[in-house]
């Protein structure tokens, strides 16, 4: 069971993880307001609130039986031996992090871990809005932030990273000069706002599609669900083996738990469609300086081409900029 105080920070951990902290920006922040770990330490491990980010007994109902544990990321199921089965029925306890937030939260980590080129993992990086955001078209890899300090003047850069750790021979890609990645991102949003009225027209569109694809029924499973768990109980009660029914309840929870992500994916999706729909609405001077909070909000992804820069909205469209 969990206590108020442990669902405080609990809530505060998924809250600042969906704010863009990074994992060790978070544990310093805990450590910084003298917050103690659930075993009573002062110093928090990333790994602890990773693995508190993705304990799925938060919102208030987990996985049937601990011998099995789906990982989101690789959507693989494990086998988890040497454990008694234990059989649980859901909602059996009440969540304290309401289930979207908790979808969202595996998705903001699929996110995350997609944030690697090749076999190599890059850490991420909440210091600056571009820093994760920026990418080479030449070899995949992430743009990393340089800055220079000549004689007391204040420069930065952006260069592959490939480029950095493994010189010219292995990626040629551009070196770019911050101003010019700020001035694209400036460009995208005024170009928003000069075709702001057709933009309008095709985000409408693409909300409309969004609804339109319609997944299997949560409401079906999850009733099936109710009842073998029922049969599954009545069978442990007089002794009997309930092997084939377990399975059967694995197989509909992974099956869940999919449409589940699938439509937690999918709400996200017009979540950001209509929050720039709301930006646009309110959206009546161009801007002239770079804005941090903008990048942010609504930018997906900027690859880095040797001709032009492509600037990916979370709104599921992009815009082409000549360098
Ligand atoms: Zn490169």
């Amino acid at each position: 069971m969990v206590d108020e105080a442990e669902a405080a920070i609990v809530r505060r951990i998924y809250r600042e993880y969906l704010e863009g902290k990074s994992l060790i920006q978070i544990a310093r922040g805990l450590e910084a307001d003298g917050i103690l770990t659930g075993t009573g330490k002062t110093k928090w491990r990333t790994k602890t609130i990773k693995k508190m980010l993705s304990n799925e007994k938060y919102i208030g109902d987990a996985l049937l039986q601990k011998t099995y544990t789906v990982d989101f990321l690789t959507k693989k199921r494990v086998k988890n031996e040497g454990l008694v089965p234990q059989y649980y029925v859901e909602n059996s306890h009440e969540g304290i992090i309401p289930k979207d937030l908790y979808m969202q939260v595996q998705e903001e980590m699929v996110r995350r871990a997609n944030l690697k080129a090749g076999k190599k993992k890059r850490v991420y990086s909440s210091k600056y809005a571009l820093s994760s955001l920026v990418f080479c078209s030449k070899c995949g890899d992430i743009y990393r932030r340089i800055a220079w300090n000549n004689r007391g003047k204040h420069s930065a850069v952006w260069r592959c990273y490939t480029r950095v750790e493994h010189g010219p021979s292995a990626c040629d890609a551009e070196t770019i000069p911050e101003e010019d990645l700020q001035m694209v991102t400036v460009k995208a949003f005024n170009q928003l706002y000069e075709g702001k009225e057709s933009m309008l027209e095709v985000l409408a569109q693409n909300i409309h599609q969004v609804l339109d694809t319609s997944g299997e029924s949560l409401e079906a499973i999850e009733s099936s669900l109710e009842d073998l768990q029922h049969q599954l109980l009545k069978k442990a009660n007089s002794k009997q083996s309930y092997d084939k029914l377990a399975n059967e309840i694995f197989e509909l929870r992974e099956k869940k738990q999919n449409i589940m992500v699938e439509s937690a994916e999918k709400n996200g999706y017009k979540k950001r469609i209509s929050e720039l729909e709301e930006f646009l609405h309110g959206f009546d001077l161009e801007i002239t300086e770079y804005d941090e909070q903008l990048i942010c909000s609504y930018i997906q992804k900027i690859t880095v081409y040797d001709d032009k820069f492509n600037v990916e909205f979370k709104a599921g469209f992009d815009l082409n900029f000549e360098k």
